[in-house]
């Protein structure tokens, strides 16, 4: 991963105003921490989507975690720490950037801007770094993912207190997290249009966010890609010795590819629709996305054409309004099984 840093000035009108807090010392351009609230508002999007996502198909997913829909940020990770602590609006280092809607994290009244003190009572300046989990990440990443690790492992036994920095206001508050399916997300900062899932982390570029016109188009890709990481695409390929790189686009390998981006096609819609996103938007956003890009990664045999996947998607919108759902929610066959 690469440090935060915007290649290109964003434009973009922003609802929120600059934090009160005292200005840097030294030059800071407005370019720049308009680009970070820029990157933050594409963060906030993405922590709800994913949020709402994992949350409204819990049921259906074997793996869960405790979540809380709160998304932290280390200035670590941006390139100029004081403009990013500035711009974030944090008094510290670490600070939350975003809190899902009808998360457990917005139940708790907290807030972007909000710095992070401590963790059930323990500082965050005393949570030492563990190198054997954080040797392979990038440095700039290690204290905070060490935090959202520890931070993960007191949720998963329960109720946590936070304390936190409000406009120099400390308060601590208790947060009860839910039951999601597990799922990460994140925004990483590039001026390719891309979106990747690892097998626990789904991630969207900062250029394929902006991409989007709505919400809707936006959870169609972010679903896809959650898609693969719940049914285990990637174990599943590594298992059958499945080249991923460039030799992956040939023979054996290239169906193997195909047949995972089918059934992540094909379950996509169906979270969607139980997160209350609509559809129809992934047939849209693929369309526009096609035609498009058609000559790209389209053109190659791991992928198919566009046209093929407004297919499977209508076939399986048609499912759902054949199905009576349960709740508002159509149980995906690709994870009860049933199909
Ligand atoms: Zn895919």
């Amino acid at each position: 991963m690469m440090n935060r840093i915007w290649p290109f000035l964003l434009v973009l009108s922003f609802s929120q105003p600059l934090s009160a807090q005292e200005k840097p010392d030294g030059e800071v351009s407005a370019e720049t921490i308009l680009a970070l609230k820029g990157l933050q508002l594409l963060d906030q999007r993405m922590n709800a989507i994913g949020f709402r996502l994992i949350s409204a198909n819990a049921a259906y997913c074997d793996q869960k975690a405790a979540t809380t829909g709160l998304l932290l940020n280390d200035v670590a990770q941006y390139a100029d720490q004081e403009t990013a602590r500035f711009a974030l609006g944090f008094d510290g280092a670490i600070g939350i950037t975003a809190v899902a809607p009808d998360s457990p994290a917005a139940a708790a009244e907290l807030s972007p801007g909000n710095s992070l003190l401590a963790i059930n009572n323990k500082a965050i300046e005393d949570i030492a770094v563990d190198l054997s989990q954080s040797s392979s990440e990038e440095p700039a990443y290690r204290r905070i993912n060490t935090i959202n690790r520890v931070f993960r492992q007191m949720l998963a036994a329960g109720d946590v207190q936070l304390t936190i920095s409000e406009g120099g206001v400390r308060r601590t508050v208790p947060i009860k997290p839910v039951e999601t399916c597990t799922g990460q997300f994140q925004i990483r900062v590039s001026a390719d249009r891309s979106a990747t899932a690892d097998g626990r982390l789904v991630s969207v570029s900062s250029q394929l966010a902006e991409y989007f016109l709505s919400d809707d188009e936006f959870a169609a890709v972010v679903a896809h890609e959650l898609a693969h990481n719940l049914l285990k695409h990637r174990d599943r390929l590594d298992a059958q010795q499945v080249n991923r790189g460039f030799f992956g686009q040939l023979g054996k390998s290239a169906g193997r590819i195909r047949e995972t981006e089918i059934e992540a096609d094909r379950l996509s819609v169906w979270l969607m629709a139980n997160a209350g996103y609509d559809p129809q938007a992934a047939i849209a956003f693929w369309t526009r996305y096609g035609k498009e890009h058609g000559k790209g990664i389209f053109s190659a045999s791991t992928h198919y054409r566009w046209k093929k996947r407004v297919q499977l998607f209508e076939e399986e919108i048609a499912k759902m309004d054949a199905m009576e759902p349960v709740d508002g929610k159509y149980a995906p066959p690709l994870l009860t099984g049933s199909d």
